[in-house]
């Protein structure tokens, strides 16, 4: 098969669908790779480390799309890739549908197979091409409020891990799934004092068993939430709702109970954000104050560290990408459930129910 990499487009995007290592096993398994030219440059991988893996350099992103059975992305395809897609191709990259009419029609409208990212799942109930990025964002979430905690950032001039004889930073993070584990792992080994807030009795058992004493696990209800406030340093959101909107935890009155110059990372912004207070902001300008608390609610946190985002996403792609290759896309997705509820659209249809509902489209 013919695998296709283009460089992303979309504005403040670094990261690339394939790396070397993806496009050398590729070519082992006796595919062709095409890369367009500089599409790793944002995340440090040049044309010659492409070349050395065995792929081959495009010069544009036409030559890409013209010459691929199959895509390989991050982002969705942008109004100009998806007039380059066509009747037959294989799209495998992250789309996010149901709040995008504008897309889903021009998808259909290619006659081509798409495959999103986010709604492939494992046998564990989750999502396994979104979880590295969860895991990224996660870990950011501590190093991000950290910075944003120091005084010329708006902060409070806290530091997370204090010293002999100060006090450490009070972090509280509500929801312990992936983001919330990976934060609380983060800001525990920053030497900060750790509180995590979930709804899953279970998740909190686990994350209590899982870090032996070096975090508090709490109920996550309003009263828990009020009283933490007061104390905390730094609030990380890392709530998730599947399907919905970002439940709004803090409101804008309860920041007059926080510490001045104490801060919000609100991770689940592009979920909507789990504080009243938030609104998106990006990488060039991340915070933002009220009522003298710093807010932190950049949408696309991994792209901060694209190299390491590249290549956790690379991972997880990498089988379902050489099954897709190696079989087609119709073999692979019946032998594996998990690839085949990746399927959003073929050959004009949609085909994931949930988008549909969303759009009000026959699926
Ligand atoms: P997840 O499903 O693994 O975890 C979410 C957790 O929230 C679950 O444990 C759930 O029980 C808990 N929860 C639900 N309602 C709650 C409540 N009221 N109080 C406390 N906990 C509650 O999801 P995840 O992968 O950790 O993602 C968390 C959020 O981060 C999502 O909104 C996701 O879209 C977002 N995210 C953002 C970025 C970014 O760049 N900003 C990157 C990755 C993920």
């Amino acid at each position: 098969m013919k695998i296709g990499c283009p460089k992303e487009i979309k504005p403040q995007e670094f990261r690339v669908g394939m790396t070397p290592n993806a496009a050398r096993e590729a070519v082992a398994h006796g595919h062709e790779v095409l890369i367009e030219t500089g599409a790793g440059r944002g995340a440090g991988f040049e044309d010659t480390d492409y070349t050395d893996a065995g792929a081959r350099i495009a010069d544009t992103a036409q030559e890409v799309f013209a010459t691929a059975d199959m895509i390989v992305k991050v982002k969705e395809p942008q109004a100009p890739e998806r007039k380059m897609l066509r009747e037959g191709q294989v799209l495998f990259t992250y789309l996010h549908l149901a709040p995008d009419p504008e897309q889903t029609h021009d998808l259909l409208a290619s006659g081509c197979t798409a495959i999103a990212y986010e709604t492939v799942t494992d046998d564990r109930g989750g999502l396994p091409l979104l979880a590295p990025m969860s895991e990224v964002a996660g870990r950011l979430a501590p190093q991000c409020g950290a910075w944003a905690l120091q005084k010329a950032n708006g902060g409070s001039g806290v530091l997370m891990g204090g010293v002999p004889g100060v006090r450490p930073a009070n972090v509280v993070i509500i929801g312990g799934g992936v983001v919330g584990t990976a934060a609380a792992r983060v800001a525990s080994g920053m030497g900060a004092n750790v509180t995590v807030l979930d709804r899953s009795v279970p998740r909190l058992s686990y994350l209590d068993d899982v870090f032996m004493g070096r975090l508090t696990t709490q109920y996550s209800d309003q009263a828990a939430i009020a009283e933490l406030l007061a104390r905390a340093d730094m609030v990380v959101g890392a709530v998730l709702i599947p399907g919905a909107a970002a439940p709004k935890l803090v409101t804008r009155d309860q920041l007059a109970l926080m510490k001045p110059g104490s801060v919000l990372v609100d991770v689940a912004i592009d979920q909507g954000g789990c504080f009243e207070t938030s609104r998106p902001t990006t990488h060039q300008d991340p915070v933002y104050e009220v009522d003298g608390i710093v807010h932190y609610c950049v949408a696309n946190m991994p792209g901060a560290v694209a190299r390491t985002s590249t290549i956790a996403l690379g991972n997880a792609t990498m089988p379902f990408m050489l099954a897709l290759a190696d079989k087609g896309w119709q073999q692979a997705c019946a032998d594996d459930p998990h690839l085949l509820n990746g399927l959003n659209v073929h050959a004009g249809k949609l085909t994931y129910y949930a988008v549909g509902k969303a759009l009000g489209i026959d699926v």
